[in-house]
């Protein structure tokens, strides 16, 4: 068995959706049997409810509540599906933003309650869609009812692990059944609705394939595949054939739109592999990530990525900076301001810091704090720029040939670290020398 995954741009146009149940149809066709659906909200859906849930507290309700609306009216007009499909969870979804009027309030747990349409509206229209095309037993069930529980970490919850024996057993009630599962969602012991953070769609797919232990995970996109480097830069960027998923995960981490990061850690656990593919070009093999890689010396470097709006946060401190305990000491300083290290780095005098927290508030308390016990300078704008390969463990010069790239390119680094993994090194540059430098390093290391 396989699961089948869909994002917001694959089912937020009606062509799109039977692109999906046309690709569904081709999946019964090849392997002759159903695959399990998991699909997200319509594109742009879950922003429009995160707005309509904020808008709510000031009693703006009626124009928000109306964009979710339409876009699914339009899904279900454009595919000439029953008007009445969805209309429950619509009222339920409006008395919702009336009651946030009414509380003026809104905290995770309603954010992520009103979040959940989305993904309830756009997989009732799916399985009504695949109904209509003559797969009479297609049913839309939420994840929360076949076995996903969550911890209780509203907007970013976890699976507890229960979820992964609840699953199989549930879904023996469906069994033979052409299921399509809500992503994103879940609700925790108590009852309440949670999501697993923004794209976390890909995840609920990999924690039902490992639920299930599936053959294999397929998560279809609107792109070829996880590429060299982000094609909008690079018209030659191409698709990777194969990845490890040490390598995907750091990809994921520095911001490639591959998947989302926590999505690997059930496949990974079940050796369950995870293929990319394009909604578009399903007779292209993809990007197909497995536990081992496969390295091919010509190209130690599989893709270059990069993560822009970094801060840097330098830290000088003459006397204290070889004393034990300092780096304790402005390590808590950090988490006690909710600030997360990203890279890091140190010398005889100072201590070089990234985060992605941009927040004025929290940046100005950070500073204050540490300039307690040294000096301190912030800058923004930056970027972190990482080059990922299994092969660079076993290549000697890979960073020289990088930092001459980038210095080819007249860019200047401003901080550099090879992680523990030995599978990629990131530098820091300014946000506006993002195109020459990943050009000049596309060129470096993939002729073009
Ligand atoms: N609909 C959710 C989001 O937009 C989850 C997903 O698309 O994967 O973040
Ligand atoms: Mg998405």
């Amino acid at each position: 068995m396989r699961v089948m995954k869909f994002g917001g741009t694959s089912v937020g146009k009606p062509e799109a959706m039977i692109r999906c149940a046309e690709l569904v149809e081709r999946e019964i066709k090849i392997h002759g049997e159903k695959p399990v659906v998991v699909v997200s909200a319509y594109s742009k859906v879950t922003d429009l409810l995160l707005d309509a849930a904020k808008k709510a507290v000031r009693g703006d309700i009626e124009a928000p509540y109306a964009a979710v609306a339409k876009r699914h009216a339009d899904l279900l007009n454009g595919l000439g599906l029953d008007e009445q499909i969805g209309q429950k969870n619509l009222s339920e979804l409006h008395d919702l933003l009336r009651g946030i009027h009414m509380v003026k309030e809104v905290t995770p747990r309603l954010y992520d309650y009103v979040a959940s349409f989305g993904e309830r509206l756009s997989s009732k229209c799916f399985a009504a869609l695949l109904r209509k095309r003559g797969h009479a037993d297609a049913e839309a069930i939420n994840a929360y009812d076949l076995g996903y529980v969550s911890d209780a970490n509203f907007m970013n919850a976890r699976p507890l692990p229960e979820t992964y024996e609840n699953i199989p057993k549930a879904f023996e009630a469906h069994k033979g059944k052409l299921v399509v599962i809500t992503g994103f969602i879940a609700k925790e012991k108590n009852g309440d609705i949670t999501t697993n953070g923004r794209s976390g769609s890909d995840f609920t797919a990999a924690i039902f394939g490992a639920g299930l232990g599936v053959d294999e995970i397929q998560v279809w996109k609107d792109v070829p595949g996880v590429m060299t480097a982000d094609p909008t830069l690079i018209k030659t960027a191409k698709p990777l054939s194969r990845l490890s998923f040490e390598e995907a995960s750091e990809l994921a981490y520095y911001g490639a739109e591959v998947l989302h990061p926590a999505t690997m850690v059930p496949a990974i656990k079940r050796g369950i592999p995870v293929r990319v593919l394009h909604t578009f070009d399903p007779e292209a093999p993809g990007t197909l990530i497995t536990v081992e890689g496969v390295s091919d010396p010509a190209h130690p470097v599989k893709s270059i990525v990069y993560k822009e709006d970094q801060v840097l946060i330098n830290v000088r401190s003459e006397r204290m900076l070889g004393m034990e305990g300092f780096m304790a000491r402005l390590f808590e300083v950090f988490a006690r301001n909710g600030i997360v290290i990203d890279m890091i780095s140190t010398s005889e005098v100072s201590v070089s810091l990234t985060t992605d927290i941009t927040d004025e508030k929290r940046l100005a308390a950070l500073n204050k704090d540490l300039s307690e016990f040294s000096k301190v300078d912030i800058q923004r704008d930056k970027c972190i720029v990482a080059i990922v390969g299994e092969g660079m463990k076993h290549t000697v010069g890979l960073a020289s040939r990088a930092f001459k790239a980038v210095a080819a390119a007249g860019v200047s680094l401003q901080m550099i670290s090879q992680g523990a993994s030995e599978i990629n090194i990131t530098f820091l540059i300014d946000n506006a020398q993002i195109p020459n430098t990943i050009k000049s390093l596309h060129q470096e290391f993939f002729g073009q």
